[in-house]
């Protein structure tokens, strides 16, 4: 999962079956062979209204029945499935109108009173897609007048006691009248606006999203290959779908770059589900056939919302390897009950972005210049964060569900999901020492070929544990690397994880010039982030969105929630404040900023002298450019970059 880039800057400064506790390798994908067969009619033809309707045959047993509404959802690390917009929920059978209550202690629980003689129950029930959450995950806005984007957990039930293998699903859609869809969901039929679907396991709908709209484009990527791979669009607008050859080219690079790196697929085909639209939530969640990534409207067609977009499909590829086939034992659960275990996110999360920002350069999503100011910009982030003094990012992987959702304000201090891109500082490093060690003969690319290559297959899942990540490592490359993570992941570790870039030939400097990742993202939020100047982030109209507690403005008082009113007596522009703090280098004179905190106003002097201050990267002549190395195209060669021109 991950957000997108202006929500992840936010959240930065910047998802199973099989038996109980089960075995270390589950069977590949179940099509046959259930415990029970339920089936699942979902009719969206209202979708633009948000409310989607479903009804079921569940085969139940007499007495008190219960049924459980999907709350761990796979690959959001949270209980996160939507309870509350679950609504209209009735049961029956035989026809009669059958008695409920939910379980008191487990809200997600439904006790049906199922009458004698009754072998099965309907049950009904609609989901309210939110009008208004603008995160939330699979749980967020999800509908327009013209798209939407359907996750099957919104509108089930399935019996307790069983594991979500166990279950099969005969589902059914209904889609908006002249609305096309796409989906890795295998089809017996469809037919105008119905679609008869296989049965697969439940385990397998709700990992199989389906997107449908009036504007949707299909896009082979690699074709005539097998696995087949497809780039499905739905858009808001069909002006929307334009893509350039260059961009096509690097899609298409990311499946042949994606196949080198791990060295075999597993999955029967292959669906990027990309929803272009400024009304829904943006972000992506994983699934192991498909990704289901949502982002703005402009993406394909605005070079700034591309370059800021481009690791987003990298990313929840990625995870088709390193998060579904590989999944860390404790997030490996039996069904949607069992409560996830987070303390791996480090691998699940931190290694999925950093191969994901490899994809991003060997596909050509981004050019080599923009792949390292990135690099940069998140250098300089866990650079600035004084909440590693009392957290290990492992306690930040641990505590996963409470941290997506925590308020941005001292984001510094608390800590976030820093085992998203501090994870990727960490794979960096190790990459390079890998490289290093073996003088060159080796890399993290046969770690993943190890790890998560083999034979090409159908969806499965292999679990693993720290001490399988020690020691394939060690496989590839002997070194200490229980004590490489453990000193950087499992213990408090108050500096950055910063060597791999040092190690790769290039080193962090800060001047005044323009971060060419950080100027889009301010662009895109109307923001100025002097993280590492001030040590303030601010938002629209001078907002202290951050303030870093070690910081020069929060030392003199200046704390989120507060505003920068004017800047040396002017009113408050981005332009005015970088003015200023260039003034104040030369002439040497404190910065006077008023500030508004609760209606209250108040004038504050920085006594800071070096001027704006923001991240790159620079070549250190002295040692090899590993960093060129791995963003270097294996199989393919770079697009011309996507300007817009
Ligand atoms: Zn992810």
């Amino acid at each position: 999962m991950r957000a997108t880039y202006s929500a992840w800057l936010l959240v930065i400064a910047s998802a199973c079956g099989m038996a109980q506790s089960g075995p270390a390798q589950s069977s590949s994908i179940r099509t046959s062979g259930f415990n029970v067969v339920e089936t699942l009619s979902v009719d969206a033809s209202d979708a633009p209204t948000k409310v989607f309707h479903a009804r079921m045959t569940i085969p139940a047993t007499a007495g008190d029945f219960v049924l459980l509404y999907p709350k761990w959802i796979p690959g959001e690390h949270g209980p996160t499935g939507p309870l509350a917009d679950s609504v209209g929920i009735f049961f029956r059978a035989n026809g009669q109108a059958l008695a409920w209550h939910r379980d008191p202690l487990d809200m997600y629980a439904y006790h049906v009173e199922v009458p004698k003689g009754a072998s099965s129950i309907e049950a009904s029930v609609d989901f309210l897609s939110p009008v208004e959450t603008p995160s939330g995950f699979s749980a967020g806005t999800a509908a327009t007048e013209k798209l939407a984007l359907l996750s099957w957990n919104w509108l089930l039930f399935y019996p307790r006691g069983l594991g979500s293998d166990q279950v099969g699903v005969k589902a059914s859609l209904k889609l908006p009248e002249g609305w096309q869809f796409a989906t890795p969901l295998p089809q017996e039929s469809a037919s105008g606006a119905r679609v008869e679907f296989s049965l697969a396991s439940l385990t397998t709908v709700v990992d199989s999203p389906v997107l449908m709209g009036q504007y949707l484009k299909k896009v082979p990527l690699q074709a005539g290959k097998s696995p087949a791979h497809e780039l499905d669009i739905a858009a808001d607008s069909s002006a929307a779908l334009a893509m350039e050859p260059q961009q096509v080219q690097a899609f298409d690079n990311l499946v042949a770059e994606a196949g080198a790196l791990y060295g075999a697929r597993h999955y029967r085909e292959y669906h990027f589900l990309l929803t272009l639209s400024n009304h829904v939530a943006h972000f992506g969640l994983e699934h192991h056939e498909s990704n289901d990534s949502r982002t703005g409207e402009g993406y394909l067609t605005d070079p700034s919302q591309w370059t800021l977009g481009a690791m987003l499909l990298p990313h929840e590829y990625t995870h088709s390897w390193n998060g579904k086939y590989r999944r860390p034992a404790g997030l490996a659960t039996a069904d949607y009950e069992e409560p996830m275990k987070g303390n791996l996110l480090w691998v699940y999360e931190g290694l999925t972005e950093y191969l994901g920002y490899v994809l991003t350069g060997r596909s050509g999503l981004q050019t080599p210049e923009q792949w390292r100011e990135l690099l940069a910009e998140i250098a300089m982030t866990y650079s600035h964060r004084p909440g590693r003094k009392w957290r290990s990012l492992e306690d930040t992987a641990t505590a996963a569900q409470t941290l997506y959702d925590a308020q941005y304000a001292f984001t510094n201090y608390r800590r976030s999901v820093d085992y998203y891109d501090e994870g990727a500082l960490i794979w960096l490093e190790a990459d390079t020492i890998i490289r290093q060690k073996s003088n060159g003969a080796k890399s993290l690319d046969d770690f993943t070929h190890l790890f998560h290559g083999g034979e090409n297959t159908p969806p499965m899942v292999k679990t693993y544990t720290f001490d399988d990540v020690v020691n394939t490592l060690n496989q590839v490359q002997p070194y200490d690397w229980r004590g490489f993570f453990t000193d950087r992941v499992l213990k408090v570790a108050e500096q950055a994880p910063l060597a791999g870039i040092a190690n790769s030939g290039w080193t962090l400097v800060y001047n005044d010039q323009p971060n060419a990742i950080g100027k889009l993202e301010e662009q895109d939020r109307s923001g100025l982030d002097t993280t590492a100047s001030l040590g303030l982030v601010l938002g629209k109209d001078g907002s202290v969105d951050d303030s870093i507690e070690d910081g020069i403005a929060f030392k003199s008082g200046i704390a989120p929630g507060m505003k920068v009113i004017a800047v040396n007596g002017r009113k408050y522009t981005k332009e005015i404040l970088l003015a200023a703090m260039k003034e104040a280098q030369s002439a040497h004179k404190p910065i006077e900023l008023l500030i508004e905190n609760t209606e209250f106003y108040r004038t504050v002097s920085l006594s800071y002298f070096d001027g704006p201050r923001f991240p790159h990267l620079v070549r250190d002549a002295g040692k090899p450019d590993l960093l060129g190395d791995i963003i270097h195209p294996k199989v393919t060669s770079l697009p011309a970059p996507f300007t817009g021109e």
